[in-house]
């Protein structure tokens, strides 16, 4: 290995977790941190901007890996695109901008699973410690952190139905704060990760524009990182190419992988690091038999069901103004499995739209039982991975979906409603029985962006890294995003992800 230079720790990937990571690791003067990233820096105007047309615009684009998965077999073998951001600030610049920081369950069942340090009251203080809320400092809301993080301003007056409508049907509601002390149960408006003169504050703009003057701190751009560098089973620095040239660089300390939940483990197998059998099919020397690198990929599922709106209605500033958790009744244990975004748009199959107002409600299914898999195409670093979610595999995944729509209609029918309800576009007044409303969810039904899970935390046979984020059975490398959940968070996954950098920041502080 030839070193052109060393640096104390290297982040690999600058998005929700690794832009995190970098900014606070730097902190330390003493100590020299390198983050990577194959993305070029964020200055397509479009990514600051917080409309929904400048928002999707991005989707699709050259800040978009462009991952797909494979024919899905229980969605009528649809290919379904799963954007995620390949720019300084990763996914967080190219997400819808919500702010959801999901149930307290979530973190005390990875606690219970064996993961000492991740219940809920463990990792509060980290969401905090981002947080800069405009609502003010509270037990459960911090301020003075670098994310801006604010409330939904003027919602239109069909989302407010939406949240009467919720509570007509016995739900609480209106200033209900799903990242307060109970998030299920009650309607409410989204926050979201804005600035105060309505800015996308992406973790490039909250966690690294700050820092860029550190003099400790080096941030390369347009830098894949092709394979982990490894010597008597310690990670020791990485390889990337840059312009046609590859570099090697030394860590001195430390590797964080913080690539995604698709390209973690993608960088893990094309490093020997993975299913011994899957890497010697593709001729990739095998470093660490490590079998749950790129199994155990959760990703949530939504669908729209749409009506026509008696009333024109303002364009909203979020995909989603309100929203609710709840339960579809399905579920063994207390948790919520159903979320709703609500607002005034048609986020429906272009076959269901029509040309005048329109409102849409779209249930979520937030606590999947299916479990997919990301494995390699090739042994080259430029190849996109292959990914099946297996979508809907689980029955009772789809139970949930089919009680999502049927909550609609009983939302829908609410007083609250009665100036605004029209026809219902999809999946249609006459579509009632179960196994109708089945055929349409899995035509329809499509990914929220929020895949995890592929280097799972744990101790059992599956999981890839320990509590402390450290890959088992190989020093000197941790694996710090949103593919280290054991279990995908009942909310929108930006949130968790920055709170794991946050943590993932402090453990590495801790253990020096
Ligand atoms: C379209 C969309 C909408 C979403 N909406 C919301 C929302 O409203 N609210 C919410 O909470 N969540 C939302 N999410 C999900 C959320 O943004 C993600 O869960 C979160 O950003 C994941 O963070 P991460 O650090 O795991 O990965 P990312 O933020 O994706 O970062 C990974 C980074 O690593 C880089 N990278 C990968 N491989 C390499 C390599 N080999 N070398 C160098 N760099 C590499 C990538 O380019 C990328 O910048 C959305 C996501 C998308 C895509």
């Amino acid at each position: 290995m030839k070193f052109e230079q060393t640096f104390d720790y290297i982040v690999v990937g600058a998005g929700s977790a690794g832009c995190t990571i970098a900014n606070r690791l730097s902190e330390d003067p003493n100590v020299s941190v390198l983050l990577l990233e194959v993305g070029a820096a964020d200055t397509n105007s479009a990514i600051h901007k917080t409309d929904i047309q400048s928002m999707t615009s991005l989707w699709g684009s050259k800040l978009d890996w462009g991952y797909s998965t494979e024919q899905e077999q229980y969605l009528n073998k649809r290919q379904i695109a799963i954007a995620q951001g390949k720019v300084l600030g990763g996914s967080s610049s190219l997400n819808a901008m919500m702010y959801v920081r999901g149930n307290r369950r979530d973190y005390d069942s990875w606690s219970r699973l064996g993961n000492e340090g991740w219940s809920y009251e463990e990792v509060l203080p980290y969401f905090k410690k981002s947080e800069d809320y405009e609502g003010g400092a509270s037990e459960f809301h911090g301020v003075g952190g670098p994310l801006s993080v604010i409330d939904y301003r003027n919602p239109a007056p069909v989302s407010q139905a939406f949240v009467n409508a919720a509570i007509e049907l016995g739900y609480k509601g209106n200033n209900w704060d799903f990242n307060g002390s109970q998030q299920e149960d009650g309607a409410g408006f989204y926050q979201s990760t804005r600035t105060s003169n309505n800015q996308r504050c992406s973790t490039a703009v909250a966690f690294l524009n700050p820092i860029l003057e550190r003099s400790n701190f080096t941030v390369q751009t347009k830098a894949l990182v092709t394979r982990l560098l490894i010597s008597k089973n310690q990670v020791v620095g990485v390889e990337y190419s840059q312009d046609g040239t590859l570099h090697q660089v030394k860590a001195e300390s430390e590797v964080i992988v913080s690539c995604g939940s698709f390209d973690s483990p993608r960088l893990l197998m094309l490093s020997g690091i993975g299913d011994a059998n899957h890497l010697k099919s593709l001729n990739i020397p095998v470093v660490l038999d490590l079998p749950g690198v790129g199994l155990n990929l959760q990703d949530h599922l939504l669908l729209g069901v749409g009506y026509k709106c008696k009333q024109e209605q303002p364009s909203p500033n979020l995909l989603a103004e309100a929203g609710l958790f709840t339960r579809s009744g399905n579920n063994l244990d207390d948790s919520p499995d159903l979320q709703f975004f609500f607002g005034p748009v048609q986020f429906l199959e272009p076959e269901y739209l029509w040309d005048g107002p329109g409102f849409t409600f779209a249930p979520i299914l937030i606590a999947p039982q299916s479990r997919g898999t990301v494995t390699l195409r090739s042994n080259n670093p430029e190849d996109l991975a292959i990914i099946h979610t297996n979508y809907l595999e689980k029955d009772a995944d789809i139970k949930v979906l089919v009680k999502g729509i049927q909550l609609s209609r009983e939302l829908v029918h609410t007083h609250a409603f009665d100036d605004f309800r029209g026809e219902e576009l999809a999946p249609g007044a006459d579509i009632t029985n179960e196994s109708g409303l089945r055929e349409y969810i899995r035509k329809v039904a499509s990914t929220v962006w929020h895949p995890v899970g592929t280097c799972k935390m744990g101790r059992d046979r599956n999981a890839v890294v320990d509590p402390q984020l450290k890959v088992h059975g190989i020093a000197g490398l941790r694996v710090a995003d949103a593919s280290i959940m054991p279990t995908i968070t009942r909310g929108n996954t930006n949130a968790a992800t920055i709170m794991i950098g946050e943590k993932a920041a402090d453990m590495i502080i801790a253990s020096r």
